[in-house]
């Protein structure tokens, strides 16, 4: 079982911020913003590459009421997926970054030339 089912199941612990039925959203271990949570369904699926449309609806509220329920919808807040090698995913079980409580950056995603792929 990976490391965020553990975590769904609760047989390892987190700081649980909102949970349903079929998600649950947990403060990141590591911070990289004052706010930074983790928002997945209970359920495996391996990344964003493999979510349906139904999964993308009901998480999307989900994120909405994870951003409300810690007061950042009205500042603004960012919302990260990654995906695979080149995306950074580390945790093989999506997730969702739910970032916010500060003017975050956006000027540093890369060391790669932006022109270099196509
Ligand atoms: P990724 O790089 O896969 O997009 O993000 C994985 C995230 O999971 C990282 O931000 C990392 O800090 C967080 N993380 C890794 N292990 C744990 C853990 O055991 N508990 C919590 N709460 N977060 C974790
Ligand atoms: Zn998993």
């Amino acid at each position: 079982m990976c490391l965020f089912c553990k975590i769904a199941k609760k047989e390892i612990a987190s700081n649980i911020i909102l949970e349903d039925e079929e998600f649950i959203a947990f403060h990141d271990i590591n911070p990289k913003a004052p706010v930074h949570i983790l928002a997945i369904p209970k359920q495996h699926v391996d990344s964003f590459d493999e979510a349906d449309s139904l999964l993308m609806g009901k998480i999307s509220k989900f994120i909405q009421n994870v951003a409300s329920e810690v007061k950042i919808q009205k500042s603004g807040y960012r919302v990260i997926t990654n995906i695979g090698e080149n995306g950074g995913q580390e945790v093989k079980h999506l997730h969702f970054h739910v970032l916010g409580g500060a003017k975050l950056k956006w000027d540093h995603f890369s060391d790669a030339d932006p022109q270099g792929h196509f």
